[in-house]
């Protein structure tokens, strides 16, 4: 049987068309989102891709979620880390609230998730997890600081899984995206956005399936070599 995918915010923008891509590809899919039933209905409607809702950053809730994916879809292959959230403000702003929701859900996510399907996949000999990352949690980024010690965050995580589950058969890679055309940077006022825009060297801001792509690479079967890495996807904005 085809591998089985679960893709975390995987209804909307760059997690839409990974999900799309691995569809694709061969690849049984479930996708998660947190709360816009329309867009995930949509998504399912237009891809036959099944969507499943619920909180990333709540243990219990990641628990009995994926539980219910393995009783009807059998054992978790592969695992994309994406659902991710911004709320901006420079420190001398930034609420608790925005410190923690965007902790919880950027990075407490690959926690949560991670440790749900790890000893399934170490009994199999077999995983891959691709953890969604950022320029800002390289780079670091004004007005961010939540946003990108969450994203710096997952890289961390990414090297130290890794370290985990080499010799079991589980590769743990991530992915830092340069600014993607997704809702979530359309967020971005358009004065600040065209600064951003001057600064890639490739002109242009990225396309969510310049993200999927990556995924496809390191989540098949024959990267399993690749491991504890991330890949900058940014047009050439940072070199890291
Ligand atoms: P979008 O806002 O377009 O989509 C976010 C997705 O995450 C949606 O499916 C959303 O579900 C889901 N989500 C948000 N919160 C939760 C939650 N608590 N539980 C479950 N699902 C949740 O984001 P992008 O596609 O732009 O971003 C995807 C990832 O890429 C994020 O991790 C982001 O930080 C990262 N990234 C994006 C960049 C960009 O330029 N766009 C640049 C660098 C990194 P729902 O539809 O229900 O709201």
């Amino acid at each position: 049987m085809a591998r089985l995918a679960l893709v975390t915010g995987g209804t909307r923008g760059i997690g839409r068309a990974i999900s799309v891509a691995l569809r694709d590809a061969g690849y049984r899919v479930v996708a998660n989102y947190g709360g816009n039933d329309e867009a995930a209905a949509k998504f399912t409607e237009e891809t036959g891709i099944p969507a499943r809702k619920w909180d990333v950053g709540d243990f219990p809730a990641t628990e009995a979620a994926i539980a219910a994916i393995v009783a009807e879809y059998g054992p978790v292959d592969i695992v994309v880390n994406n659902a991710g959230i911004t709320r901006d403000a420079t420190l001398h702003r930034m609420s608790p609230e925005m410190w923690e929701q965007v902790v919880r859900t950027n990075l407490s996510s690959c926690f949560n998730t991670s440790r749900l399907v790890i000893e399934s996949m170490r009994e199999r000999g077999f995983g891959r997890i691709v953890n969604i990352g950022s320029i800002n949690g390289q780079a670091g980024q004004y007005g961010q600081v939540n946003y990108a010690a969450a994203k710096s965050g997952i890289h961390g995580f990414t090297k130290a899984l890794a370290q985990e589950g080499a010799a079991r058969g589980v590769t743990v890679n991530a992915i830092a995206p340069g600014y993607v055309d997704t809702e979530m940077v359309r967020a971005v006022p358009p004065a600040v956005l065209e600064k951003i825009i001057a600064r890639i060297p490739a002109g242009r801001l990225g396309h969510a399936e310049d993200i999927a792509r990556a995924v496809l690479f390191l989540v098949a079967d024959d990267a399993d070599f690749i491991t504890g890495s991330t890949i900058s996807v940014n047009g050439g904005q940072h070199m890291y």
